[in-house]
């Protein structure tokens, strides 16, 4: 026995940190929540068990999170440490039943939600935020205080009575709506969607950039008060305390004296959260007096004195009828159940997300098996499990389609990628109308007078094949089309017909769209993983499109935000004469290929006749505003290195190459601070 569960050990030790790099590293998680926990609980149970087999190593001695080497690394002042969990009402009663054992006295419980998010250490100085840590591996965590600024649910400057130095500590969630939003806009620029809002939410802390994630609609909710000189001697009270110095402290917590309390407030929330609009995946039960935590204590990863009960993920059984095939608009083939409708968390479901290839093959999905299907705060509800002991006989082992579902041409699957593509992005139907969809949409063109039921009209019709052809439509190429459109799954009919009125707008539209700005023109082309920020990126680096067309892949990697997927992508789309040929037609329609660039305004000479080259990456400031500041006073910025270079102004992971090449030419290697120095 004792051998078998070294075996087991060692497999789930494997198994979970696998799961956990998916989860905190990649932000890509590989099952279900509960799955984890099933299986972590299996694993303590084997360790208590057979302690000899313990490894440094298991996830169950340590908190699961990992430190990003491209943030500074701060040492949590006092460890920021994970919670016992537990989805059973049992195992919620021996929890009671310890830390009445442990407490000698009347004691009372606050009841919080759990909020599904990334939890954020804040420090405040003297009412100013100085520092917001992640919580790393538990001991130390990553400095993300500049992209927490832009969250505006957290105070700069605190109002009230605040103590001189404390700790609050909190969830950093992202709401539904913005996280539909977010992933809306992913699919359009062919990124692959977050896989729900604490992944997104966990992501998008992690960018470099934090304009970037000033545009993500984060917020945050605390629930934890930490310092030397608290206002009170309970977490309740000093939390509403907080409320007063302007922290954003939900209102969803209550004090309990009994379990029944407890239990009450857990089965209110388990129905109520599908009417929140941000995702919380269970209750937290905390003692309130903070002496009694003190008597009660920590284990290594989580507190005595507190446990997180969780809500299952709301879960049903039904059958895989079938697999459908999407193509979207950068050839993308998306597979897709459809499933014997069953009702789940408030919706009849009848489609199901299966991501790729990988993710069915894994799971051994079959047509005809009985699934479990559930729903979180995706988009679409997803296959959790099948149940294979209920398998009918005759199944058999699910193949991907090898040629496109739409026009025939065979798939190809890049090495490293999750997907299959069909390669044939000018003749494919649904690659067509989706690129077409993706220019006239709000923040490309912004071509309004049409949508996408009307692109299609004009794509069936022959009209439009490319977006070039939408700058060649007349009056009399558009009055009187006339289409059958099914809504409401196909029961009901509407009828679209062009009539002057609508004709005069489109046309309208279309020709209005000639004044949108380089930028926009330059993400509405469609550029694999040239998004809204990309585009702009590049228009205000490369001026023009001609400058874009020539760049090498080695130069746009010079571009801020450029990596090298990025950079391929742009190198290869203009490589395509398809593509060549509709930006010449574009271009004698009259769209805007060139940026308007407006004038910097001079703030001083002080970097008159030097240039300079930016490089690597910066705590305070990103590239962009460095090169403007270099500008405002008088300076070049340049791209590459050479002996005319003046100075390079260097941030952290400069390549070595560069340092190389500086050096070779003596040219001075400056930080930030000498070149704020020399603009003083
Ligand atoms: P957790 O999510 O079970 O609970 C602890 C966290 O809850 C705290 O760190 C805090 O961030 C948060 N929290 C939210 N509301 C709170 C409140 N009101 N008061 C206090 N804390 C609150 O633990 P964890 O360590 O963050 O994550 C471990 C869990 O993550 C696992 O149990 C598992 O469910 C999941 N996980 C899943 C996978 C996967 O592949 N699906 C992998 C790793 C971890």
């Amino acid at each position: 026995m004792s051998h078998q569960a070294e075996i087991r050990i060692n497999e789930l030790v494997e198994l979970l940190n696998t799961y956990n790099y998916n989860y905190y590293v990649l932000d890509k998680p590989t099952v279900s929540d509960f799955e984890f926990d099933i299986l972590l609980q299996e694993l303590n149970t084997l360790e208590k068990a057979n302690p000899a087999f313990l490894r440094t190593d298991s996830p169950t001695q340590r908190v699961g999170g990992e430190i990003i080497k491209s943030f500074k690394q701060v040492k949590h002042r006092y460890p920021m440490l994970s919670l016992g969990n537990t989805y059973s009402e049992d195992e919620l009663k021996e929890f009671d039943n310890r830390v009445r054992k442990l407490i000698d006295a009347d004691f009372e419980y606050v009841c919080e939600l759990k909020y599904d998010g990334v939890a954020i250490g804040l420090t405040y100085e003297n009412g100013i935020l100085v520092q917001a840590v992640t919580r790393g591996d538990g001991i130390q965590g990553d400095d993300v205080t500049a992209n927490v600024k832009t969250i505006r649910s957290i105070p700069l400057k605190l109002k009230g009575d605040f103590p001189q130095k404390f700790e609050i500590r909190g969830e950093i969630i992202l709401p539904h709506a913005g996280f539909e939003k977010m992933n809306n806009e992913r699919i359009e620029i062919g990124e692959e969607p977050f896989a729900n809002p604490r992944n997104a939410a966990s992501g998008s802390l992690k960018m470099q950039d934090s304009k970037e994630v000033a545009l993500r609609p984060l917020d945050c909710f605390l629930y934890f008060l930490q310092g030397d000189h608290l206002p009170f001697q309970f977490h309740y009270e000093n939390l509403c305390k907080a409320k007063e110095w302007g922290f954003k402290i939900p209102n969803y917590m209550v004090k309990c004296k009994t379990m029944a309390d407890v239990f009450d407030f857990i089965k209110y929330w388990d129905k109520a959260r599908n009417e929140l609009k941000f995702d919380i995946d269970g209750i937290v039960i905390k003692v309130n007096d903070l002496n009694q935590w003190s008597e009660l204590g920590f284990t290594s990863k989580s507190p005595r004195w507190a446990i997180a009960y969780k809500f299952k993920a709301e879960r049903e059984v039904s059958t895989l009828l079938s697999i459908d095939f999407q193509v979207g608009r950068t050839g993308t083939v998306t597979p897709v159940a459809n499933l014997k409708p069953v009702q789940l968390a408030g919706t009849v479901v009848k489609r199901a997300s299966l991501y790729n290839v990988d993710f069915i093959q894994n799971m051994d999905i079959r047509i005809g098996d009985l699934v479990y299907v559930e729903k979180g705060g995706e988009i679409i509800p997803k296959i959790v499990g099948v149940l294979k002991e209920k398998r009918p006989e005759n199944t058999i082992a699910f193949e991907f389609i090898s040629v496109c579902p739409e026009c025939g041409s065979p798939l190809i699957r890049k090495e490293g990628e999750a997907a299959y593509f069909c390669q044939n992005e000018n003749d494919c139907p649904p690659q067509i109308k989706g690129k077409l969809a993706h220019f006239i949409h709000r923040k490309a063109m912004n071509i309004d007078s049409l949508g996408e039921g009307k692109i299609e009209m004009l794509y069936d019709n022959g009209l439009v094949k490319e977006a070039a052809d939408l700058y060649d439509l007349k009056y009399e190429n558009l009055i009187g089309l006339e289409k059958i459109l099914f809504v409401n799954d196909d029961k009901k009919q509407k009828k679209l017909s062009f009539q002057e009125k609508t004709v005069s707008n489109i046309l309208k539209g279309i020709e209005d769209s000639k004044n949108v700005g380089f930028e926009r023109v330059l993400f509405a082309l469609g550029i694999r993983y040239v998004g809204e920020t990309v585009a702009k990126k590049l228009s205000m680096h490369y001026q023009n499109i001609d400058n874009i067309i020539k760049a090498s892949f080695e130069d746009l990697k010079t571009v801020d935000e450029i990596g090298e997927k990025i950079a391929e992508s742009i190198v290869n789309f203009f490589k395509n004469n398809k593509n060549l040929d509709t930006i010449n037609r574009l271009k004698t329609k009259g769209l805007q290929f060139n940026a308007t660039s407006q004038p910097v305004e001079l703030i001083s000479s002080a970097l008159s006749g030097k240039s300079f080259v930016v490089s690597g990456v910066f705590e305070q400031f990103s590239r962009d505003e460095l090169k403007l500041a270099i500008e405002q006073n008088a300076g070049k910025n340049v791209t590459s290195i050479s002996s005319k270079t003046d100075y390079i102004l260097a941030g952290d992971n400069m390549g070595p190459e560069k340092r190389k090449k500086a050096e070779s030419l003596n040219i001075p290697i400056i930080s930030v601070s000498d070149f704020l120095e020399m603009i003083r």
